[in-house]
């Protein structure tokens, strides 16, 4: 194997809250095991971030935080409970501002059913590119303050921003993600009320296209969306939409495939780093216990080698990701290695323990 094509690789881990302390460990055991296997050297950087962080650092992103995430090629965010956190200046909630530091502006969100699982549907293979970085988040789309303000006690006005950047961004990312696809884009949009916000990201949606004339182009209204999702999910190949309609639909689909465990999810910009993060919150009613299903951040954690393994054109690290399927996609045939809320019968370690297993086996 030529120099060019294997590289030492720096991976972060950023447990986060609750479950992160459970499903990024055990995403990194699984990796360690793949990598292993595929002959690929990583360096793993453990990086404190969320309460724990605020306990030990002073700070749930303490200082220098982006820095270190500046010198790696990737990283594994769990899960954060900000919600929870106490109400100080020091308890931020760091996401976003990874996701906006880093210009991960399109967050990609995979629906896969795996048979026995306990899917409403069968054979629904679809991805939702979702643009991150604006939008109605409040906390991503003013540079200071707040894009949710109340003018007075008995009123509150959100605002939502549509730029033709950050549109096209995504745009471009979902195009070339259908590329690799079945080369349909589903555009989902409400232009219809939205005339001037969804009206523009429609418009650079098409500007895009022109580049991408092997890719077919659909646009679907977010409500019939929401509708046809459950009745006829098969249909779609890549759908791309806005930060809050990407946000609801990919929880929706998760439902069809099992819940928010069985939603990965990858945060890619232009440059050359890409952070894995898991659809799901980091579920305290659950923390501890042994049962959080770890498949959504496993899988996420393989996206992030897949994508790099592309984007640095790195055999290795595509055969480390082709592990990790393998390994997976065998624990998901089993129930004794699946955790309940995909009707199985194993715990989360059995699930981990059986994915290392079938990973050695093949
Ligand atoms: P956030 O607002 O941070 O996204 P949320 O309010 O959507 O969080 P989650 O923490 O994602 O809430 O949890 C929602 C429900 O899904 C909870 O009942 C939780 O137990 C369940 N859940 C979430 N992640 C998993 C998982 N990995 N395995 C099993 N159940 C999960």
């Amino acid at each position: 194997m030529s120099d060019a094509s294997t590289k030492r690789l720096k991976i972060g881990i950023l447990e986060g809250d609750d479950i992160g302390h459970e499903v990024v460990p055990a995403s990194v055991r699984i990796a360690r095991a793949a990598a292993e296997a595929a002959g690929q050297e990583i360096a793993w950087v453990d990086v404190p971030i969320g309460r724990r962080a605020l306990d030990t650092h002073g700070h749930t992103m303490p200082e220098g935080t982006l820095e270190t995430l500046s010198g790696l090629d990737g990283w594994i965010l769990g899960p954060i409970g900000h919600r929870e956190y106490p109400k100080v200046p020091e308890a931020i909630n760091p996401h976003p501002i990874l996701r906006k530091h880093f210009d991960l502006f399109a967050n990609v969100r995979p629906t896969r059913s795996f048979p026995g699982i306990g899917c409403l549907q069968d054979d629904i293979d679809l991805v939702i590119v979702r643009e991150n970085n604006e939008g109605f988040q409040p906390d991503r789309n003013v540079v200071a303050g707040s894009g949710e303000f109340r003018p007075s006690h008995d009123m509150t006005i959100s605002v939502r921003v549509i730029s033709t950047a950050g549109s096209t961004k995504v745009a471009r990312a979902a195009f070339e993600i259908a590329r690799t696809r079945d080369k349909r884009l589903t555009l989902v949009h409400k232009n219809t009320v939205y005339k001037l916000g969804c009206g523009m990201f429609v418009d650079c949606c098409y500007e895009v296209a022109k580049d991408f004339p092997d890719v077919t182009v659909d646009e679907v209204i977010v409500d019939t969306m929401a509708m046809r999702l459950v009745r006829d999910p098969q249909s779609f190949d890549t759908i791309v939409t806005t930060n809050m309609f990407g946000d609801i639909l990919t929880d929706e689909a998760a439902g069809l495939v099992g819940g928010l465990g069985m939603a990965p999810g990858l945060c890619i910009g232009r440059g050359s780093v890409a952070m894995a993060q898991a659809t799901h919150g980091s579920a305290p009613d659950i923390a501890g216990k042994g049962i959080a299903n770890p498949f959504a951040m496993i899988e996420s954690t393989r996206m992030l080698f897949d994508w790099l393994g592309h984007h640095h054109g790195l055999e290795r690290v595509l055969e480390l990701s082709r592990h990790m399927k393998r390994g997976i996609d065998a624990a998901l045939a089993e129930p004794a290695t699946r955790t309940p809320d995909i009707r199985g019968t194993g715990t989360q370690e059995d699930m981990v323990a059986g994915i290392i297993k079938r990973m050695e086996a093949a």
